[in-house]
């Protein structure tokens, strides 16, 4: 069976990385895509350690250009691109909507919303090229309700969404599935910024009594990007432990 290559961008951290060892494991082709090139290395370590075939490319989602540029690479080294998934982001600043300012509103706007549509440009062609595949772009539960504090984040991760539908739409007939997954508050490095007492309100906000961890998100990515999902496309999937239930 032809061996399948699969794009992850954030890959170098969180739940990125979690996506990255979780393809690795099922022996795909890994791209480990990041701004971060120590944390993108590291990855690209770990799974050779595994024995599977994994490299990284540098690219910032927000420069479209660098998105076409790691397709590109990836053909190049690989032959053919069947899965991707649209991850990096960024948190950006915490401020009441009146308050938040213009740079890091464009901050995360570019990160979050182009950088998902740059990379799903750049992807969808090869992947039709390459027989039909699937993208998975990365939400959140903010791609579905409010919070306080985040309006450039809440605003993107809906934005995610519609593209992920619109996409889903008109490339579905060409063999390219496209879904969104939104989780809950999951431990990584994006929390960072929280403290102590605000991460004790967030577990409380969640009916399963904790976070998340990023292999929860990770196996559900993974699922979407498999055959065993071979009808679901357009979908946004939620992985949150109850939040969105409430
Ligand atoms: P993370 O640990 O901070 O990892 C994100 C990675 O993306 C970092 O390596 C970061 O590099 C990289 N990155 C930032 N800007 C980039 C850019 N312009 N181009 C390429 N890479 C870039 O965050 P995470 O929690 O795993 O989040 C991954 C995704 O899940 C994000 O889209 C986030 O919004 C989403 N998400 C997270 C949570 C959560 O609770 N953690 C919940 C819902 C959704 P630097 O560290 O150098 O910036």
């Amino acid at each position: 069976m032809e061996k399948k290559t699969v794009i992850i961008t954030g890959a170098g951290s969180g739940i990125g990385k979690a996506i990255a060892l979780k393809f690795a494991d099922a022996n795909y082709n890994v791209v480990v895509s990041d701004v971060d090139e120590e944390g993108g290395r590291q990855v690209v370590d770990q799974i050779s350690q595994q024995s599977a075939d994994a490299i990284f490319i540098k690219a910032d989602v927000s420069d479209r250009q660098a998105c076409k540029e790691l397709v590109k690479k990836t053909v190049d080294k690989y032959g053919a691109l069947h899965c991707a998934v649209n991850n990096a982001g960024i948190g950006g600043e915490m401020n009441l909507t009146a308050d938040y300012s213009a740079e890091s509103y464009l901050e995360v706007i570019d990160i979050n919303q182009h950088g998902v549509l740059y990379g799903c440009q750049a992807q969808i062609p090869a992947i039709i090229n390459s027989g039909g595949g699937a993208i998975v772009n990365m939400s959140s539960i903010l791609g579905s309700v409010g919070t306080a504090q985040s309006v450039a984040y809440v605003m993107a991760k809906h934005a995610v969404v519609g593209l992920t539908q619109t996409a889903a739409i008109e490339y579905g007939k060409q063999g390219v599935r496209v879904n969104a997954v939104g989780p809950g508050y999951i431990k990584t490095p994006l929390l960072d910024q929280l403290d102590e007492e605000q991460k004790e309100q967030l577990i409380a906000a969640h009916p399963i009594g904790r976070l998340g961890e990023p292999e929860e998100v990770a196996a559900l990515v993974f699922w979407l990007c498999s055959d065993q999902a071979s009808f679901v496309n357009g979908s946004y999937y939620t992985v949150d432990g109850g939040y969105t239930a409430q």
